[in-house]
């Protein structure tokens, strides 16, 4: 998938109808999303040190798409795929909401250094956009007017905040078909250029041959001629 194929894949459809009165939870599911919330913030306090607001975004992020789409969570097959739009504390907290992981091949980072994410269901190919409102900040005060500070205030606001007054919710079409960007198992060849394997279809074809981005010349590295390793010992020092 070139850079271009990237960035244009969460197109969006009604971008100037957020929708937000159609996924305006009731008070049963605002009641859920939190007894949700707070389980999954209490098992990301076991791998991370410490919470934060932007961990506490992703992990809403993921239980909202979770009951509009009206799919379980966390997931433990491939009905959901994530595209997270940055890397991170929200893609932590998206990543225990939701179960999707990169290791698993259901999510993938979508590099545009955005606090957003959108949410597929694989078996209908309905797709959600979901990203912070952008008066969130200040929002989360009226939620919090007790914190000593922005960054509490927004780590306790963002956790009382209705989802609707957190986030808004664009349905988008992906600009490529979900079974190319997700590829098939198996799939196997080798670059004509350097003989390294190349896995689920990202060759590219020219001439006659496949070949890898790299040899292709879309390569994110330069090859160093004069790396000198350190001695192994002061690896252990
Ligand atoms: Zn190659």
């Amino acid at each position: 998938m070139s850079e271009q194929d990237l960035m244009q894949i969460a197109r969006i459809t009604t971008p100037n109808n957020p929708m937000e009165d159609v996924f305006q939870l009731g008070d049963r599911d605002q009641e859920l999303e939190k007894s949700v919330l707070d389980k999954v913030l209490a098992d990301l306090q076991k791998i991370r040190t410490r919470l934060c607001p932007r961990q506490v975004l992703g992990v809403r992020m993921g239980i909202y798409a979770g009951r509009i789409l009206n799919l379980q969570m966390p997931q433990t097959d491939k009905g959901l795929i994530v595209f997270m739009e940055t890397d991170g504390c929200a893609l932590d907290g998206v990543t225990a909401s939701t179960g999707c992981r990169a290791g698993r091949r259901t999510l993938r980072v979508m590099d545009y250094g955005k606090v957003a994410a959108t949410f597929v269901d694989t078996y209908n190919n309905a797709a959600l956009r979901i990203a912070p409102r952008i008066n969130v900040r200040g929002a989360a005060w009226e939620y919090a007017p007790e914190a000593s500070n922005r960054w509490e205030a927004q780590l306790r606001g963002y956790q009382a905040m209705p989802s609707h007054e957190l986030f808004t919710v664009q349905p988008v079409s992906l600009m490529r078909d979900l079974e190319k960007i997700i590829s098939q198992p198996g799939l196997c060849v080798i670059c004509a250029g350097c003989g390294e394997e190349i896995m689920n279809g990202r060759e590219i074809h020219r001439d006659g041959e496949n070949l890898c981005r790299t040899c292709s010349g879309e390569g994110y590295y330069f090859l160093e001629q004069d790396f000198s390793p350190l001695p192994i010992e002061s690896l252990w020092e």
